[in-house]
């Protein structure tokens, strides 16, 4: 481990060491093998890293909107021309195949473009007259420093979701990306200074709990965005509440596809395997539970258990369909869920234990996985796996489906699978979930919308990029102004009234 390279901060405009000698491995998860050690930052570390970014904050708030849209042009261009650059670095410590890489860094991009609309979305509002003489009008400025702490599973897309808004905003970002897959941060980072963004406007510091903490307490840190499992979303959205900042806390999710019996069962089959298997079942917005409304889950499960054998799955940068898991702690835990399942009286139609890879034995590896007749107070139901595991839950109606689902903690994204659009609508108004998908299983809001779930998903109010980000991470003002008229002078206590 000694000679390995180590991963260090990016703090103004350049990779900088902390004063923390810790560090963690950096795996790749395809053939287990300790890659790269990534610095642990001390709480001392994370304040030298904000003090940075509130240096740099008063000549960033204060650049013209011109000059910080030309900093997000030119970083947009760089992006698009060198995404392949980036894939490579999220395949090789995520472990996800080039493909959905480079997908998840296509989701990322949009939300930059979105960031290009800054000069018109932040307009302020005007009303002229409202008194005699007298005018109203909104401001929206920046907040100062924001923190923003993601996950392991969208080491690019996560991160992309918060800084180009807050940057273009005119904010300064510490940006704490999870140590599991930290390269992604300091290559955008570096991708920024390369577009002419002004040193310490985006810095990374790494670290686990130990820097977080030390962000939600620094005094000079005004809001945080934070991604992650749910236990930690809430701490996180207490502690940072507490130390009185903003904070957006997105959590983790358990997601249902119902499936009516007039669906299109192979369009419903195509998109279980995709949407529960796709990167490994390691996003939050992955189906990880199908509830099948009778008579249709014979036929369903047998028509997915088809597609899943014809998936490869192997090391991302071979083409394969599915990857590894992300650490083999995590493997085995996911793993664990099958002896879980065969105990708890569920069938195991398909155990992803053993299975032949196209990449080396040492990968952290474990195939797709079905379940079938999964009970409600199985931990197999109740907890966020986050691997590839896909579990069915029969039902006797449309009405039982919907209940499981509101019943859930978790309201992150759901689907339903029919042709009958009277039942379509009113699933749409009655589930209890954030984000809805109509014949479309992963139902992740384009980048002018907002993203978010509810209950457990999501602890704060402010859902993440969109027209919630911009209102995240700016802040209003109002006006009232007036100018001289001396009709309007004289002395009067009262409370000010419009005439
Ligand atoms: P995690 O909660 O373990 O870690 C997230 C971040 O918090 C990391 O940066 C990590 O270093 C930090 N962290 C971990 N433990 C901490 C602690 N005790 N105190 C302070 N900070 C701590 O999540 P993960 O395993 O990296 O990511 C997977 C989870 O994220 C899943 O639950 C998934 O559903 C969720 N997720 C949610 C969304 C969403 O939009 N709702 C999106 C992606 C991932």
């Amino acid at each position: 481990m000694k000679d390995l390279p180590v991963l260090t901060h990016w703090i103004d405009g350049a990779p900088g060491a902390g004063s923390s000698t810790r560090t963690a491995p950096v795996y790749n998860p395809a053939t287990g093998a300790v890659q790269r050690l990534v610095s642990l930052a001390s709480a001392a570390d994370v304040d030298t890293v904000v003090a940075s970014a509130q240096a740099a904050y008063p000549a960033w708030r204060d650049a013209s909107i011109a000059k910080r849209q030309g900093v997000m042009f030119a970083f947009r261009e760089l992006l698009n021309a060198r995404k392949g650059e980036l894939a490579d670095i999220l395949t090789n410590e995520h472990g996800k195949v080039t493909s959905d890489a480079l997908g998840e860094i296509a989701r990322g991009l949009e939300v930059v473009e979105f960031a290009l609309g800054l000069p018109h979305l932040s307009k302020g509002e005007f009303s002229e007259n409202v008194s005699t003489g007298v005018d109203v009008y909104t401001l929206r400025q920046p907040l100062g420093v924001v923190g923003i702490i993601s996950p392991f599973n969208f080491p690019a897309m996560v991160p992309l979701w918060f800084f180009p808004i807050a940057i273009a905003a005119g904010n300064t970002v510490v940006l704490k990306p999870s140590e599991k897959d930290p390269s992604a941060a300091n290559w955008l980072a570096a991708l920024m200074t390369e577009a002419g963004l002004p040193d310490g406007v985006f810095n990374v510091v790494h670290g686990d709990k130990e820097a977080v903490d030390a962000l939600l307490v620094n005094p000079d840190v005004q809001a945080i965005s934070f991604v992650g499992s749910t236990p930690i979303a809430k701490y996180i959205y207490e502690t940072a509440a507490h130390h009185g900042k903003r904070v957006q806390a997105l959590g983790g999710a358990k997601n249902h596809m119902l499936v009516l019996p007039d669906a299109d069962l192979d369009l419903a089959a195509d998109a279980a395997v995709n949407a529960g298997f796709g990167s490994a079942g390691e996003r939050c917005m992955a189906i990880s539970v199908i509830v099948a409304v009778e008579p249709v889950a014979d036929e369903l499960i047998s028509k997915i258990a088809d597609r899943v054998k014809r998936l490869k799955v192997g090391d991302g940068m071979r083409g394969c369909d599915m990857g590894p898991l992300i650490t083999e702690a995590h493997r085995d835990k996911v793993a664990g869920y099958i002896d879980i399942a065969l105990a708890n009286g569920a069938e195991v139609v398909i155990d992803g234990r053993g299975i032949e890879v196209d990449g080396e034995a040492s990968g952290f590896w474990l195939g797709p996985t079905l379940f079938d007749k999964v009970s409600l107070d199985s931990a197999v139901y109740t907890d966020e796996i986050f691997g590839p595991v896909l579990s069915v839950l029969r039902v006797a109606s449309y009405t039982d489906g919907v209940a499981v689902i509101n019943a859930s903690r978790y309201g992150n994204g759901t689907a339903i699978f029919t042709n009958d659009g009277g039942a379509a609508r009113r699933f749409q108004h009655e589930v209890q979930v954030g984000m809805v998908g109509i014949n479309v299983p992963i139902p992740v809001p384009v980048a002018y919308h907002s993203f978010g779930g509810w209950k457990d998903s999501l602890f704060g109010d402010a859902k993440a990029y969109g027209p919630a980000g911009i209102t995240f991470y700016t802040r209003e003002k109002a006006v009232t102004a007036r100018w001289l008229d001396p009709s309007h002078g004289g002395i009067n206590l009262g409370f000010p009234q419009n005439t």
